[in-house]
This record gives structure tokens, C-alpha cells and sequence, in this order.
């Protein structure tokens, strides 16, 4: 089917999620755009979509097969995946193991500062508000999500952190923090199954090379660091892809 044909349920910064032909699955679509600071700064990189379809299709595979349902089907082409449309909670959950980025800037921390235990923090998915900081009684309050949910996602974003750091810790990458998003699904036993959804890819991760310190990741662009591509490159060729 052509892109221009397909109905769009939903146009983000970086994909688009189409309809399918089965109601409960969506296309994930994967752009070439490029944002930072909220949306401040902005381009299209070309094929950027492309390396994060791949790459993202192999990390949810890799989560999968540790036992994490993950919204993620199958890739069907070089830009586009199948996925089971979920309703996003609109949390983003983010890992960190080394300081670097907002938290820097917020507690006046050294760069690159190791965290005794991985923290884990939420922000509140509103671009408008620039995504502001949120706790645990603040998603409550909000009905963002209760307890119980709030407890899973913790423990669901900490084992994603043991796969992810293995899977790059095996290829001269060290795994600085990233994001996830989770969404809910019914099924049979559960209405509320809560899943992974979104995407794993430089886009949203910090990726150092080991060695040189390199950044592999979206600060390329945040902070004009060099070729975006190039890292993104990297990335998929040691994690042994390659673009068909
Ligand atoms: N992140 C993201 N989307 C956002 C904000 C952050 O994917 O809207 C990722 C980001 O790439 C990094 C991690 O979450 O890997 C932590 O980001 P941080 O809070 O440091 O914000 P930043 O300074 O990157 O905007």
C-alpha cells in the first residue's frame, strides 16, 4: 500500500503510526526527522529512519525473546514495522546508569557520574509543557497509572536495562540511559495488559563507545557533534545488521 494512501491515526516528531488491514495492529513508520530541545531545533537526516526501523526491530526482538511482551511484530520493509496498537500511558519512563543530559543540568551533576543503582525516572508526554519531571503520587493523582502499574513498568525498565546493557556491553558500547514508553492492550485474561511500545534505537538511548568515549547517539545532532548517520551506522554494523 502507498504512504499516501494509508490512513494515519497518529503523526509524532520522528514516526507515523498508519491503519493496517487488522484493526488491532497498526505500521509503524519511521522518518527522517530530527529534533532536539523540544522540537526547538529540527532536520531531516537522510535514512535516519531506516538505520532506527532496523535497529529497533532487533532490540524489541532480543527483549522478546528475554520474556517481555513488547508491541513489536515484524519489520515489513525498510522504513515500516507491524505493531499491536496499544493505548500509549503517556509516561516517558527513563533509565539512567550514568548521569548525562537533563539530569546534569538539574541536580548540577559531573558528567558521565555512575549511579550506584540504575535510577529510573518519569516524565509527563506533553510537548507543550516540555515534558515536565513527574513522581509516583504525581501519575497517581493523574491517573496516569496506579500502583500496581507504576511497580511493573519499574521492574519491566530495569530488565530491559540488564538486556540492553548486555546486548552493547558484547560490542564496545556502554549504555549511558535511555526511554521507554509503555502502552495497554486487552486480551483475553488481562483488558489492561500493560507492553512495551514505541521504539529502541539511537534516537532515544545515549550510547558511548567504550574505548574512545564516542557518542553513537541523537547528542550527535543535539550538540553538532559530526554525522549522525555515521554513529547510527555503527551502531547497526556492530550489533551485526545490515540495511536489506
Ligand atoms: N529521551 C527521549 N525523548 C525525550 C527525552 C529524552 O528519547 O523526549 C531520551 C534521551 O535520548 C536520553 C534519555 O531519554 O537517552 C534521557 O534524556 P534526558 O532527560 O537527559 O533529556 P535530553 O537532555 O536528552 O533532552
Amino acid at each position: 500500500m502507498n504512504s499516501s494512501i494509508k490512513k494515519i491515526v497518529y503523526e509524532g516528531k520522528a514516526k507515523i503510526l498508519y491503519c493496517s488491514s487488522d484493526p488491532k495492529i497498526l505500521i509503524q513508520h519511521f522518518k527522517d526527522d530530527a529534533t532536539a530541545n523540544n522540537a526547538e531545533k529540527h532536520a531531516i537526516i537522510k535514512s535516519k529512519g531506516i538505520l532506527n526501523n532496523f535497529i529497533s526491530e532487533y532490540l524489541m526482538s532480543k527483549i522478546e525473546d528475554n520474556g517481555i511482551e513488547t508491541h513489536f511484530i515484524k519489520r515489513i520493509n525498510q522504513r515500516e514495522q507491524l505493531i499491536k496498537k496499544v493505548e500509549i500511558i503517556p509516561i516517558e519512563l527513563v533509565v539512567r546508569n550514568k548521569a548525562s543530559g537533563s539530569i546534569v543540568k538539574r541536580y548540577n551533576l559531573k558528567e558521565s557520574l555512575e549511579f550506584t543503582d540504575p535510577l529510573i525516572e518519569f516524565f509527563l508526554k506533553d510537548d507543550n509543557l516540555g515534558d515536565p519531571l513527574l513522581n509516583e503520587t504525581h501519575i497517581i493523582e493523574f491517573k496516569l497509572a496506579n500502583y500496581e502499574e507504576i511497580k511493573l513498568m519499574k521492574s519491566l525498565a530495569l530488565k530491559i536495562n540488564n538486556i540492553l546493557q548486555n546486548i552493547f556491553r558484547n560490542i564496545g558500547i556502554e549504555l549511558i540511559d535511555f526511554k521507554l514508553e509503555f502502552g495497554r492492550v486487552g486480551d483475553d485474561k488481562n483488558k489492561d495488559k500493560i507492553i512495551l511500545a514505541d521504539e529502541i534505537s539511537p534516537d532515544n538511548c545515549r550510547l558511548w563507545d567504550k574505548k574512545t568515549r564516542k557518542k553513537l547517539d541523537k547528542d550527535i545532532f543535539r550538540k553538532n557533534l559530526g554525522n549522525l548517520i555515521d554513529g547510527y551506522q555503527e551502531v547497526l554494523t556492530r550489533l551485526g545488521l545490515k540495511l536489506i
